[in-house]
């Protein structure tokens, strides 16, 4: 086999994993077709040392500092079908080309659902955002809104209300209880029962949401929470069981990101519900060290 380990998703949960394997002087091939989740956004924050940075400034320093090993390969292509054969797995390629390796990380991320309504899409990243902790502070105060979701909406708008003054606007599945309204009600969050209609705004600006009955709110930014999906279906193809988490079904591995499935490790946010760099570069390393580990339990079984 060519490769040690085959990783498909090279942003920062492959790359972290990649990173420790070839410092192993492992042989590791990472295949990334360029879509990382945080591509909407101009600038990613709560990074340690990276703080303010583009996501892709951050993913292509440690491209860089992977691709310096010996042992790295890269093919910046999209990985199309996975298989188990004797002895490992054969990825192939978009262009019809396949590679094996002896083991297999999974690595490739997800996709946001965002809520359906008009101007959502246009200004994902940018003014409607997903996570307080990644772009809050940079609202800079003053009205956000937050988009009731399932059962979160009060944790969701009582979070977000540290960074402006919170209006939630309760989604269709939205129930709140007694508690969740006192909350709000102590967070200071206004609740706001009439839907959206759209946001509003130039190009990627918000200057706010117009609502079903023709009412305006103006905002600075709306909290939009999304479900997400796994967009490839490696995972289910090799039989590794999934789990469900509050944002969507994920991959469901061990404490040292082994799915499953024997010599499949998965990694970020395809693989978690809580998600963010720092946490996908993490589960990186730890599934890099547990399949560094089942390399050599290997080896020294076989010798
Ligand atoms: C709008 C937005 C802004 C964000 N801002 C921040 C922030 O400021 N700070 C922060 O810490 N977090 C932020 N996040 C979260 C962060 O983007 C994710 O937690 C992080 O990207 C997860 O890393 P990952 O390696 O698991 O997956 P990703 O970064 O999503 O990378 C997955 C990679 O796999 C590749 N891929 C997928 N399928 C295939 C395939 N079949 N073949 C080949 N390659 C494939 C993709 O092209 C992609 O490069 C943000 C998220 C969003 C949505």
């Amino acid at each position: 086999m060519p490769h040690d380990a085959l990783i498909i998703g090279g942003s920062y949960a492959g790359l972290s994993a990649a990173l420790q394997l070839v410092r192993a002087r492992r042989r590791v091939l990472v295949i990334d077709d360029g879509r990382p989740r945080n591509r909407f956004a101009a600038r990613a924050h709560g990074v340690l040392a990276n703080d303010g940075r583009p996501g892709a400034e951050i993913a292509a320093a440690a491209h860089a500092q992977v691709a310096a090993y010996p042992t790295a390969a890269f093919r910046r292509t999209e990985a199309v079908a996975v298989e188990r054969i004797d002895g490992g797995f054969q990825v192939a390629f978009a262009d019809g080309t396949r590679t094996t390796g002896r083991r297999l990380l999974l690595s490739h991320g997800v996709e946001d659902v965002p809520a359906d309504i008009p101007g959502v899409k246009e200004r994902w990243g940018r003014t409607a955002l997903h996570c307080p902790w990644c772009h809050g502070y940079e609202i800079g105060g003053g009205p956000v809104g937050v988009l009731g979701w399932g059962d979160h909406a009060a944790a969701y708008a009582s979070t977000v209300a540290e960074w402006g003054q919170a209006t939630l606007f309760l989604g269709p599945d939205t129930v709140l209880s007694p508690e969740d309204v006192r909350l709000l009600h102590r967070r200071g969050v206004t609740i706001e029962t009439t839907p959206i209609a759209r946001l509003e705004g130039e190009a990627q600006t918000l200057t706010g949401v117009r609502l079903a009955d023709g009412r305006f709110v103006v905002l600075k930014a709306l909290f939009v929470g999304a479900n997400v999906r796994i967009a490839s279906p490696f995972a289910e193809h090799l039989g590794c069981e999934m789990t469900d988490t509050p944002v969507g079904r994920v991959i469901k591995v061990d404490a040292q990101q082994q799915t499953t499935q024997p010599g499949v490790f998965a990694a970020g946010d395809l693989a978690r519900a809580a998600s963010n760099i720092t946490l996908a570069t993490s589960d990186g390393m730890t599934a890099a060290h547990a399949l560094f580990r089942s390399l050599i339990e290997e080896e020294t079984a076989a010798a």
